[in-house]
């Protein structure tokens, strides 16, 4: 599919994305969109930001060229699709738009504020938001039937999938649109209801918890544990190490969104996980979690 078969809500192509955050995942998107045709206006809050976010998206490219996916003619092609700007006045041309700033309730809201005064109706949003209400995100603007959650997950380039998630209020063709556009950016999309965690953390973050659960309970080491999860279900990475690269800290954030949310206990998080935590064992990013780094 080429991109410009790709329509917003108002039957308009979709040729130009615009993203909101340099970031992690706002420089990986923008890195999907332009390899696959699409042009990016990528906006942040300052000039370094941008550079840092085009530097990381110029280093993915390179790492491509260096295991011969893609050629320097390739890469060339792909950093002229994109526009790094800090001035949101700079979006008016994208049919599209993807919030990927810092995962900030109050930041959110302000930003799509702001997006919903200045782009023209017909102009879609989405959020990347990992956990917060796509529902309520989309109500704070004048437009939630054209207002979803497109979910890509770290890192973006490698990673095929993409959660589309519906507010209560987003439109079909909204739906479409966006799913059609992951499809565009080489992703697979799945579709997804509104409710916290949406599918794949939902299923993934208690599982870690419960990993904990079994370490904690001295079932068998943190060693034999990684190693049953991945001779036994075939997953690349064992839950106990996935932990250690989400962060600790991320985890129990996440669990006790669950148990706010869901009311539920089986989402209690796991003692030993909010002892880690309290001792500053967050994982790989402090040197020690569950393993020694
Ligand atoms: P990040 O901290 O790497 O990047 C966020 C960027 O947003 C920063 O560059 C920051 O300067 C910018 N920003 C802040 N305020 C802004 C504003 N007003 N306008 C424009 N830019 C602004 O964060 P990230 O990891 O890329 O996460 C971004 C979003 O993606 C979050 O909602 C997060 O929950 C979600 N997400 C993250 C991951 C992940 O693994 N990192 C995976 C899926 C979804």
């Amino acid at each position: 599919m080429s991109a410009t078969s790709v329509t917003n809500a108002n039957g308009q192509a979709i040729t130009t994305v615009g993203i909101i955050g340099a970031g992690t995942m706002g420089n990986g998107i923008a890195q999907a969109c332009a390899t696959s045709g699409v042009n990016v206006v990528m906006v942040d809050i300052s000039d370094a930001a941008v550079a840092k976010g085009i530097a990381a998206l110029s280093g993915s490219l390179d790492r491509l060229i260096k295991k011969d996916k893609i050629t320097v003619a390739d890469k060339e092609a792909a950093l002229a699709r994109v526009k790094g700007s800090t001035d949101y006045a700079d979006l008016a041309v994208a049919q599209l738009v993807i919030e990927a700033a810092t995962e900030n309730f109050e930041l959110k809201v302000k930003i799509l504020k702001q997006l919903d005064t200045l782009l023209p109706a017909d102009v879609l949003i989405a959020t990347n938001t990992s956990s917060i209400s796509i529902t309520q995100l989309a109500a704070v603007t004048q437009r939630a039937d054209r207002f979803i959650g497109m979910h890509f997950f770290n890192p973006v380039p490698m990673m095929a999938l993409v959660e589309i998630i519906r507010g209560l209020q987003t439109s079909d063709a909204t739906h479409a649109a966006v799913a059609a556009l992951a499809v565009t950016l080489g992703k697979t999309p799945i579709t997804v209801k509104n409710a916290p965690g949406f599918v794949v953390n939902r299923i993934l973050v208690p599982m870690i918890n419960e990993a904990l659960f079994v370490l904690a309970e001295g079932l068998a080491t943190a060693e034999d544990i990684d190693a049953g999860m991945k001779l036994g279900c075939n997953q690349p990475i064992g839950p106990l190490a996935l932990a250690d690269m989400i962060g600790l800290d991320v985890c129990l954030a996440v669990m006790n969104v669950y148990l706010t949310e869901y009311g539920d206990s089986k989402y209690r998080p796991c003692p030993l996980l909010k002892e880690m935590v309290a001792a500053g064992r967050l994982g790989r990013k402090t040197g020690q979690g569950v393993y020694t780094y």
